[in-house]
């Protein structure tokens, strides 16, 4: 199987379907509009074998307190959240959590006041500590916790903010939705196969497979943590080259989640709790229950059960909910990438190896994927005509 293409999109996460929506909301002049629709647009990914990590994740957009004007990485999630609400809210009041996948909540955040020292976990989130309040200026407001959910001795060694403007998303139905809408606007041809080589010749990338060969000028690689792993995939040492020059890192994270439907435990509209770092989410339209996550360095998928299980009992020690026993819930593992400073990052290349030949390469998401990358591919796309 052979195929052309104006633009191979190489990924189906959310770097690539946040590119391609933006793209499809692109405000141009109608000659370039039409030329914008006529474009053959190839998106290839390997769910299967190279699996999202934008699946594996637990999906939270929410500011968590950060103010303009403080650092580069602080003002690039500051717009990137209130991108994310002019692109989403609007849409929130015709469409259901069901169709669009996303789900407004207040975050409650508590944070441990009283440090024990002793039971500190240098593996997992800073859930036994204080430290993630000193010197915070964040986090001044903080109330006393009165939430009946949690329990009565727990509740002095905790204080809490509320951050009304959060967000649960699904991922499943998010995607889903996000690729929908801009096939609507473009002409997107999505194709599964396990990319094994990505070459550039005659001012053309060729991409191959076992079973296809793909060809286009401008390529997109939102491979995510696929990037780092498999850096061979450019020629004359290139990946190896954006993972120094970005100093891109693999860092898993696995959650705990279970699936109900819970009758009778008490879960009956979704919720987006954090005591320090550890994430207590419940997605009540897919009834999953979230417990984590873990962040631990480099791909190797390896026994997380047991630090997990140090996060359950956590939950079950503190939560006035009746949490289903822990041989419910499965372990979910994603792979994500961090870049220098935290800050993620899409860079435009042009005459890449070869003249005529145009790259932008999505990378470092981390941990703000989903209210980063609109935001990102919007400015890039804003500078950068792909016509
Ligand atoms: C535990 C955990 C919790 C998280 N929580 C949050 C959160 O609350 N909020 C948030 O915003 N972010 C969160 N993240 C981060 C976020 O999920 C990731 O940063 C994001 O999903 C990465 O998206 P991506 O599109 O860059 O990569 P991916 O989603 O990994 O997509 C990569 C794509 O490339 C394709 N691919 C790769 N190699 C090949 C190949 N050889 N051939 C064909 N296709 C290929 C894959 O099939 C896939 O479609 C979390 C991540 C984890 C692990």
């Amino acid at each position: 199987m052979k195929k052309k293409a104006d633009l191979i999109v190489f990924g189906g996460g959310i770097g690539a379907l946040s590119f391609l929506y933006e793209l499809s909301l692109l405000e141009l002049v109608p000659e370039n509009l039409k030329k914008l629709k006529e474009m053959k647009i190839l998106l290839i990914h390997a769910p299967l074998l190279a699996t999202p990590c934008s699946f594996q994740t637990t999906s939270t957009v929410s500011l968590t307190g950060i103010k303009e004007g403080l650092s580069p990485l602080g003002d690039l999630l500051f717009k990137s959240f209130h991108h994310f609400e002019h692109r989403f809210v609007p849409l929130l009041k015709s469409k259901s959590v069901a169709e669009l996948g996303i789900e407004k909540v207040t975050k409650e955040y508590f944070f441990r006041v009283n440090a024990n020292t002793d039971d500190d976990d240098q593996h997992g989130p800073k859930l036994l500590g204080s430290d993630i309040l000193d010197g915070n200026e964040r986090f001044k407001d903080l109330a006393e916790v009165s939430q009946t959910y949690i329990k009565t001795e727990c509740r002095h060694s905790f204080k809490t903010i509320n951050e009304e403007n959060s967000y649960i998303i699904y991922p499943e139905i998010f995607q889903h939705f996000l690729l929908s809408e801009a096939q609507k606007k473009l002409n997107i041809e999505v194709v599964e196969d396990f990319i094994v080589k990505t070459e550039c010749h005659h001012g053309e990338f060729h991409l191959s497979s076992q079973c296809g060969d793909y060809f286009s000028h401008k390529l997109l690689d939102a491979r995510g943590a696929y990037q780092n792993e498999f850096q061979s995939f450019f020629p004359q040492h290139f990946g190896e080259q954006f993972v120094k020059e970005y100093n891109l890192t693999t860092v898993r994270g696995s959650f705990l989640k279970a699936r109900g439907p819970f009758e009778g435990l008490g879960f009956e509209k979704s919720f987006y709790r954090v005591f320090n770092d550890l994430n207590f989410i419940y997605r009540h339209q897919s009834q999953e229950l979230i417990i984590g996550s873990t962040t631990l360095k480099g791909a190797l998928v390896f026994e997380e059960r047991s630090i997990l299980k140090i996060y359950y009992d956590e939950i079950v020690k503190l939560v006035d909910l009746k949490i289903p026993s822990f041989d419910h819930f499965e372990v979910v593992t994603g792979l994500r990438t961090k870049a220098r400073k935290r800050t993620p990052l899409l860079k435009h290349y042009s005459n890449f190896l070869e003249k005529n030949t145009e790259l932008w390469h999505f990378s470092g998401l981390y941990k703000n994927a989903y209210t980063t990358s609109f935001y990102l591919s919007f400015c890039e796309l804003k500078k950068e005509i792909l016509l």
